[in-house]
């Protein structure tokens, strides 16, 4: 995520090698999604979250701060048990 900061922010993206530099233009709409925890239920109604708080704290730490601060819209879901990815999850 780091890594798409720069050509996020400039609007293009530079492939160095050996002999060449190319720039190609690179206008994208950064989207991502993590679990709230390492096993995905805390705050869940349906299931219980078996993190403890230190697991918790330290899933969550390993987003970096200015992936974070880049992002201009953040989202919990009050239910995670029922968000699309879960129920995608059981029917497979
Ligand atoms: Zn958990």
């Amino acid at each position: 995520m780091a890594m798409l900061r720069q050509p996020h922010e400039s609007g293009r993206v530079t492939i160095s090698r050996d002999q060449a530099s190319v720039t190609y233009p690179a206008k994208f709409l950064p989207l991502s999604a993590m679990n709230p925890c390492p096993c995905g239920y805390l705050g869940a109604t349906t299931h219980y979250c078996t993190c403890s708080p230190k697991h918790v704290q330290a899933y969550q730490n390993k987003v970096s701060g200015p992936v974070c601060s880049g992002s201009n819209r953040y989202h919990s879901p009050s239910n995670p048990s029922e968000s699309p990815a879960r129920k995608e999850r059981r029917r497979s």
